[in-house]
């Protein structure tokens, strides 16, 4: 899976997916096209490790570094990409960076999670609220840190020159904000990368912008996104609105407490809840990681986010914990908006709690009525056996709570992703992030390649 410098074929571009293949997420892709070499992504896939990890049998990355992931084969042995601290006794030497950039399309795991093994001198790009949702991420979850890096902010309409290549941000709509796809101007021809996106959400239009741009580039090549792409369709074609819709009409007839669990990042789905909050006369009660992330977004031109701390309609939850940390302790110095257990046991009818599934222990000090409902705002279970599902099931079970689903995807629908290539029009289609890459053959006009683990081309 090395790189070869030289294989480089004059005058031509070279894809190489180093992750995105064989699944969702982990998009790991390097372009080299003319003197330029970066990165398209930079994450780390859901199934990484799991061949050889489970349970107590953890990697020893705090201890160790790359050590374990380059000796099994999980991390591609890239010269000049890694830091030295993660290098440290490993069968990789560190080198002078060989990279010109990384390039995030959006703030999710699945992303962007390996940039914190890069080298801190390899410039990293991001759209400006992504990177504020970064640092929120940040300071809020204690293990998790990126590392240093030498970061740079876009926004649509800026282009991003790197050696002989513009690198074209677009906006586009997905279940964070902040999420680009990324036109490629090289000297031979663009590429064209969806990131991660969809077309049934509240900002459809911004996707819109992108198809636009991304086929008047008459790309000889793209990289699609094709999370839904499927025999079957397991997802419900939810949209954001229905997802509105349905929660006002289940918080309608509450009686009681009404619980909701959604991605942290999931900022739509903050909104939406919001929403439903004023139009039922409650107050919508957030964790105080999400009080965080929306307290850093509120003076964020692009986005519109009610303040946690002065919205009538919201209050931030206070958990059960011995110790605070200085972000914690910062966000309780607004007292006025900060409620506890307690608070919320004696306002059930009042409330929309927004509860992480980790912190389910919370319900126990809560006590819920029974008749409380639980709405849970994400994607369904993969499989029937998923435990963390069933568990779920017998906490709400136990406490004698009703469970609704109400989910809108972050992706386009197979059909919409079909439809996509064949108005972008690129000579040849490199589907990623995709359990069925090779549905694509067959249904898109262009040429279809599917790429595997550490594979290279020529465009
Ligand atoms: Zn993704
Ligand atoms: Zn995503």
């Amino acid at each position: 899976m090395h790189v070869k410098e030289d294989e480089v074929l004059a005058g031509l571009s070279e894809i190489t997916f180093f992750g995105g293949t064989g699944g969702i997420g982990g998009n790991k892709i390097l372009v080299e096209a003319g003197d330029a070499r970066f990165f398209l992504d930079h994450g780390q896939s859901f199934s990484f490790g799991n061949r050889f990890f489970t349970g107590w049998l953890s990697p020893r990355e705090s201890r160790t570094g790359l050590k374990d992931y380059l000796a099994l084969n999980l991390i591609p042995p890239v010269q000049g990409l890694y830091s030295a601290r993660v290098l440290e006794g490993t069968c990789l030497e560190h080198g002078a960076p060989a990279f010109d950039a990384i390039f995030i399309s959006h703030v999710h795991y699945d992303h962007l999670a390996h940039l914190r093994f890069v080298d801190a001198d390899i410039p990293v790009h991001m759209g400006i609220t992504t990177k504020r949702m970064l640092d929120s991420w940040e300071c809020t979850s204690s293990g998790v840190n990126f590392g240093p890096h030498d970061y740079h902010a876009f926004k649509t309409g800026n282009i991003v020159h790197v050696g002989d290549c513009d690198i074209e941000p677009v906006h586009v709509d997905h279940s964070t904000p902040a999420a680009y796809g990324l036109i490629v101007h090289a000297p031979e021809g663009a590429i064209v990368y969806t990131g991660d996106l969809r077309l049934h959400g509240p900002m459809a239009h911004m996707t819109r912008d992108f198809i636009d741009k991304a086929k008047e580039a008459e790309p000889v090549a793209m990289i699609c996104e094709g999370t839904r792409v499927a025999p079957v369709e397991t997802r419900k074609d939810t949209s954001e609105h229905q997802v509105l819709a349905g929660a006002i009409n289940t918080v309608k007839r509450a009686r009681e407490l009404v619980i909701v669990s959604f991605y942290n990042r999931d900022v739509d789905r903050i909104k939406t809840y919001h929403q439903v909050a004023v139009a039922t006369g409650r107050q919508f009660v957030v964790s105080m990681k999400v009080a965080h992330l929306i307290k850093s977004l509120v003076d964020d031109p692009g986005i519109i986010v009610p303040d946690p701390f002065s919205d009538p309609h919201m209050l931030v939850y206070k958990r059960t914990l011995k110790r605070f940390f200085k972000w914690q302790k910062e966000i309780m110095s607004s007292d006025e908006a900060i409620v506890d257990a307690n608070y919320i046991h004696e306002h059930q009818e009042e409330l929309i709690l927004h509860l992480d599934f980790t912190h389910f222990n919370e319900i126990i000090d809560i006590q819920p009525n029974p008749g409380s409902i639980y709405i849970n705002s994400m994607s369904e279970p993969f499989s029937e056996d998923d435990i963390e599902d069933l568990v779920k099931d017998n906490w709400l079970q136990h406490f004698q709570v009703e469970r609704v689903q109400l989910h809108a995807s972050g992706h386009c629908s197979m059909d919409e992703i079909f439809s996509m290539v064949n108005e972008i029009n690129p000579n040849v289609v490199f589907p990623v992030h995709t359990e069925h890459p090779m549905l694509f053959m067959g249904n898109v006009t262009p040429e279809v390649k599917v790429p595997t683990a550490g594979e290279k081309f020529t465009v």
